[in-house]
């Protein structure tokens, strides 16, 4: 399975700033005053070895994760980070030939809906689109979002083909060799939770998620549910502090994300849907927190942690 992150934030797109981009402009400067950066390699091996904030932009546009496996094109969410993704497929891969695209909804909240209206791919009318969520008035929502009051052209004028496919909630969907399970997870309007399964391995998306120990056995379902995966994509928008502030907000935090991750014998950790008032820098620090909070708590563990970013890629 190869995994390309989109879009990482969560809530609203979120451009870097001008401030943040001098920030990192002065950054680099500092590090390069010291520096031989006298041919074109030493300043490309300089560029590759800049810590992660100035390396690379954590990006602004909102939850669009893209999957491939089993020759198909999955896309977990449809946030602002799909248009980057369609424009990438028009440039790259459409051609004459029709292309099948399978959307998996956490649930509909503009952050991961956004960028739908703005996706090339929909126009063409050879490729097909099928939408997979367990809300079943999910068309309703999308044509609501392109009602000519908010959007010039509504969803009867998009061109590929849909399907809409109404999951049950806590249960599994076999795509041919690819299993989908899905989760309710606890969030204001609902949300799902999605584990993808292929060839002997598997990521989970959990994203907008709160965890309230809600009734007894709610925390071990989620547990069971991310058990063993070999990538956990969590929400982890709110630091310990703000989440004190912000119970049913309907978002959870890294050490959360650590906690279950470890619990639950997971391999990898990505720390995903970004607050929209967190730079990079801010963004860099609950990442350096979470490794301090497994280091402390979790010293033998082999948890990897992550930020997840635009373009960052990932095979499993
Ligand atoms: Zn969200
Ligand atoms: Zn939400």
């Amino acid at each position: 399975m190869k995994i390309r992150f989109w879009g990482a934030r969560g809530s609203l797109p979120t451009p870097l700033s001008n401030k943040n981009y001098e920030q990192k402009i002065r950054a680099i400067l500092e590090k390069a005053s010291n520096a031989d950066l006298s041919t074109p390699l030493l300043r490309e091996n300089f560029i590759q070895e800049l810590p992660f904030t100035e390396r690379f932009l954590v990006g602004g546009n909102t939850a669009c994760i893209e999957i491939r496996a089993d020759n198909k094109i999955l896309i977990l969410d449809m946030g602002s980070g799909l248009v980057e993704l369609g424009n990438y497929i028009n440039r790259y891969e459409q051609n004459d030939l029709p292309l099948d695209f399978h959307l998996f909804i956490s649930h509909s909240h503009w952050d991961h809906i956004v960028g739908f209206p703005f996706f090339k791919p929909a126009f063409l009318p050879q490729n097909t689109l099928t939408f997979y969520t367990p809300f079943s008035d999910f068309k309703e929502r999308l044509e609501y979002q392109q009602d000519f009051r908010f959007f010039p052209i509504s969803l009867n004028h998009i061109a590929a083909k849909k399907n809409f496919i109404t999951l049950k909630p806590n249960a599994e969907y076999q795509l041919d060799d690819i299993v989908i399970q899905n989760i309710k997870q606890y969030h204001p309007g609902g949300s799902y939770g999605y584990k993808i399964s292929y060839g002997g391995k598997s990521l989970v998306y959990a994203t907008d998620s709160e965890y309230k120990n809600l009734r007894n056995n709610f925390l071990d379902k989620h547990r069971a549910f991310f058990e063993g995966t070999d990538l956990l994509i969590f929400d982890a928008q709110y630091t310990m502090e703000e989440a004190l502030h912000k119970e049913d907000w309907g978002h959870s935090t890294a050490m959360q994300g650590v906690d279950f991750a470890i619990s639950s014998g997971v391999k990898k950790l990505a720390l995903f849907h970004h607050d929209p008032d967190n730079d990079d820098y801010r963004i860099y620090s609950i990442l350096r927190r979470a490794i301090e909070y497994k280091r402390t708590n979790y010293p033998t563990s082999p948890l990897e942690i992550l930020i997840a970013r635009e373009d960052l890629i990932l095979t499993l």
